[in-house]
């Protein structure tokens, strides 16, 4: 198993954004990481019993702030969690891509090949950045639903 490369490089990440290499950090990285969907704060906590609810608050503050994660809404507009790619850094975060919202599963995905287009705003507009949402049947559901 790819393992140990995984833990060295979640301890590169935390490196290179200047976070110290600490136990629950790496925990919830790499269990972010080996999920395909972007992942809620109560998900997480039920996930990883052993790590408390304000450590893991900590944590996931702290990361979306480094520009390790970016956060996505679902369509209850609960936050969900997913990873960012490589070009993030503090305060500056790049994830214009496509996010899939599945409306029979709930499952948020990054659509991280899609990039949004460049959309020139009118004058005097300043954005921060772009989120863009689709919703509809995830491959899962959609595969489900041909079966029925
Ligand atoms: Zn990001
Ligand atoms: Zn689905
Ligand atoms: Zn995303």
């Amino acid at each position: 198993m790819t393992q140990t490369r995984d833990i060295h490089h979640f301890e590169h990440l935390l490196d290179k954004h200047h976070l110290k290499k600490t136990a629950p950090r790496l925990r919830v990285l790499s269990m972010m990481s080996s999920r395909h969907t972007a992942t809620s704060q109560p998900d997480l906590e039920s996930l990883m019993h052993d790590i408390d609810r304000v450590t893991l608050y900590r944590i996931l503050n702290a990361f979306e702030e480094k520009g390790i994660i970016h956060k996505v809404f679902d369509l209850d507009g609960t936050a969900n969690y997913a990873l960012c790619s490589s070009n993030c850094n503090e305060h500056d975060h790049h994830d214009e891509h496509l996010h899939f919202n599945c409306t029979q599963c709930k499952n948020v995905y990054c659509l991280n090949d899609l990039n949004l287009p460049a959309i020139n705003l009118p004058v005097g507009f300043e954005p921060h950045g772009f989120t863009l949402y689709a919703q509809g049947l995830c491959p899962k559901c959609s595969k489900k639903a041909v079966k029925k």
